[in-house]
């Protein structure tokens, strides 16, 4: 299967600040990509680029298998764009929002009113269909702002945050209906900064921060980086502890979080976690609990870039 989007060493600078630095990725169809980062990783400016908005500094977008350059109006046929900015007419009812992205992409009026239909239907919000956007809750105008970049039926789409400020529920209803499209064959790239949405949601997730992609895969191949299963919560007295001085500790583990009473450590290499455990139980130092854990998708972030998703 060719990929839907191919992002090639892209990169781009404003001024000093290099937003995004030889970023590479695809998405398949049928797949949902997650690029997860902090606030100011360059989701939005690799976005951007992608569409057609930013001109890259270096690097190469391919859609559909042709690069972007080549024919940027063909490429902007394949794919919809969901801004993290809400682009909605407040005035207007959620129909006619609707309505008029679907002839902005070239619809005939008769096959917008009726995809507009659909989509609202889908979406959940056939009853407030006539109502104006600006009385509709945060959730709601999340929803319109999606169903307007779906009217042409775009093979690819791109969503800049698309659950930014919204509440669990209307979070989950999103994602839902972003689950339907993937199980009709688009391809999605989903960028967020919550660990929760790319652990669930995504297929695969690039890892993103300062503008660089740290590490990609499958949400168990990140976690089989920081040692797969076997992943061990040793609390004690730690406050004084020395890891480094520990004969042959570092060959067999590594620390990732000491604090005073925890340390997480992460067994390298291929071994029985049995055999871990007698190690760690053998340590210089008293062990008061063990606890054997896959890493979270936060861990795999903080021992990546040396952040916490979290804080
Ligand atoms: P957010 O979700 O907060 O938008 P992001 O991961 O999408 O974060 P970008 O918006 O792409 O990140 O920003 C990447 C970096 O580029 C940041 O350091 C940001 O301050 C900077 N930046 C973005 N747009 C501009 C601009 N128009 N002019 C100057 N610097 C910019």
């Amino acid at each position: 299967m060719s990929p839907l989007l191919q992002v090639d060493r892209l990169s781009k600078s404003y001024g000093a600040v290099r937003a995004v630095d030889g970023v590479s990725f695809a998405v398949n169809p049928g797949e949902i990509y997650g690029l997860l980062g902090p606030n100011g990783a360059g989701k939005t400016t690799t976005i951007s680029m992608i569409c057609g908005l930013l001109r890259p500094d270096a690097g190469s977008v391919a859609v559909g298998g042709r690069p972007f350059a080549a024919d940027p109006q063909a490429a902007k046929r394949l794919m919809g764009v969901v801004p993290q900015d809400l682009a909605l007419y407040e005035e207007l009812s959620a129909a006619e929002n609707l309505i008029f992205w679907g002839r902005l992409a070239g619809l005939d009026a008769k096959t917008a009113r009726l995809r507009t239909a659909e989509l609202l239907e889908a979406l959940s919000l056939s009853d407030r269909a006539k109502d104006a956007v600006k009385t509709f809750s945060g959730g709601m105008k999340r929803r319109v702002n999606l169903g307007c970049a779906l009217l042409h039926r775009p093979q690819l789409l791109l969503l800049d945050e698309p659950t930014v400020g919204i509440d669990p529920q209307a979070r989950l209803n999103i994602i839902e209906f972003i689950r339907g499209l993937r199980a009709s064959g688009t391809a999605v790239l989903y960028t967020t900064h919550y660990l929760e949405e790319a652990e669930s949601l995504c297929d695969r997730i690039g890892i993103v921060d300062h503008g660089r992609m740290h590490a990609e895969g499958t949400l168990r191949e990140l976690q089989e980086r920081l040692g797969g299963d076997r992943l061990f919560t040793l609390e004690g007295a730690w406050a004084g502890a020395q890891p480094d001085t520990w004969p042959r500790f570092h060959e067999h583990f590594r620390v990732l979080q000491h604090s005073e009473r925890q340390l997480v450590v992460a067994a390298l290499g291929e071994r029985d976690p049995a055999d871990c455990l007698r190690e760690l139980l053998a340590l210089p130092v008293q062990v008061e609990n063990v606890t054997l854990k896959r890493p979270s998708l936060n861990e795999v972030f903080l021992q990546l870039t040396g952040r916490d998703l979290r804080e």
